[in-house]
């Protein structure tokens, strides 16, 4: 055998391999039929969602984690952020991501009474334990919130005391995100309640402090509250949700914000804003097409594009610590 034969039999071999490996990682990775060739959306290409809802959970949801994750990575989004009332999502975002590789996913656990009666700071410390370490947020009370419960009468789980003063477990923690470098958010809190919690932010020197929802009913900010945690050093999030549901729809008991009034609060200071579905619930838009609409509508209102990637790329990027 001559050495031309050698080193072309090794090369055959070797393409042979290659093409074996190469078929093998396309089934490998191809999350379903058809969808290596989809087209990325560039309205949606590197952004982050960091509020969306999905099955597992206790209420109706409109597809379950992994689903939503491939249809994420396959418009090309960056990272998503899972959310639940009731459970944590920091653990399930590990296999989320083993599921789906090429997404960024993060979870966090919100303080609701699953977690106990009052905010739980033994399960923060756990959230923060967890392998893969995926914890970016730990939301206060959410639909379990004293503020929530005051609407109709009933008594959730405070983040003050009697007197108005902030509870110590709720600075503990503050705290504890602070020197995690995680979000803190203020969940369901009444507004008065989040500029409260901002200004002591501000003091702890907490580095991402988040307003949930800023914008959205029943716990958005009047501008001159929102102008106070912007410079307690706040971050606001504005949720699409708030744009869309209300009065027909499957959530009519909420009023609906116009998205101009959405984008008037933005306009505070996109460098500390930034934009989410809060979607995932049955009967309503895909997170996906809630950010599409998001995007598009604050396009339509003259937003410029760098603004658009400051509140949709950026800044929810720098919020899960990630290179920006
Ligand atoms: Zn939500």
């Amino acid at each position: 055998m001559s050495e031309a034969d050698d080193s072309r039999r090794s090369f055959m071999k070797g393409a042979a391999l290659a093409a074996g490996a190469m078929l093998a990682g396309q089934m490998l990775d191809a999350p379903e039929a058809g969808a290596a060739t989809a087209p990325i959306d560039p309205l949606l290409h590197g952004i982050s969602d960091l509020h969306v809802h999905a099955d597992p959970d206790v209420r109706p949801r409109s597809t379950d984690e992994i689903a939503l994750a491939r249809k994420a990575q396959q418009m090309g989004y960056r990272a998503l952020m899972l959310k639940s009332h009731d459970w944590s999502t920091h653990d399930r975002a590990y296999l989320v991501r083993e599921a789906v590789p090429g997404l960024e996913c993060f979870g966090g656990l919100a303080m609701n009474r699953t977690h106990g009666d009052s905010v739980n700071v033994t399960a923060a410390k756990m959230t923060l334990k967890t392998t893969g370490r995926y914890c970016r947020c730990i939301w206060m009370p959410t639909y379990q919130s004293a503020w929530d419960a005051s609407q109709h009468g009933g008594k959730g789980i405070p983040v003050v005391d009697g007197s108005g003063k902030l509870l110590p477990e709720v600075i503990e923690v503050m705290e504890l995100c602070g020197k995690e470098n995680i979000i803190f958010a203020t969940g369901h809190s009444a507004p008065a309640e989040s500029v409260l919690m901002s200004k002591k932010a501000k003091e702890m020197g907490v580095p991402k402090f988040v307003v949930t929802h800023a914008s959205e009913d029943i716990w958005k900010l009047t501008m001159d509250q929102a102008k106070e945690c912007l410079a307690n050093g706040a971050y606001l999030e504005h949720a699409y949700l708030a744009a869309i549901f209300g009065p027909g729809t499957a959530l009519p008991k909420y009023t609906r914000t116009p998205l101009e009034e959405i984008a008037a609060m933005i306009k505070l200071s996109p460098e500390r804003s930034f934009i989410t579905s809060d979607l995932g619930q049955a009967m309503m838009p895909s997170p996906v097409d809630g950010m599409r609409s998001f995007i598009t509508g604050l396009l339509a209102l003259g937003f410029p594009q760098k603004e658009i990637d400051l509140i949709a790329r950026t800044n929810p990027a720098k919020l899960m610590g990630l290179d920006v």
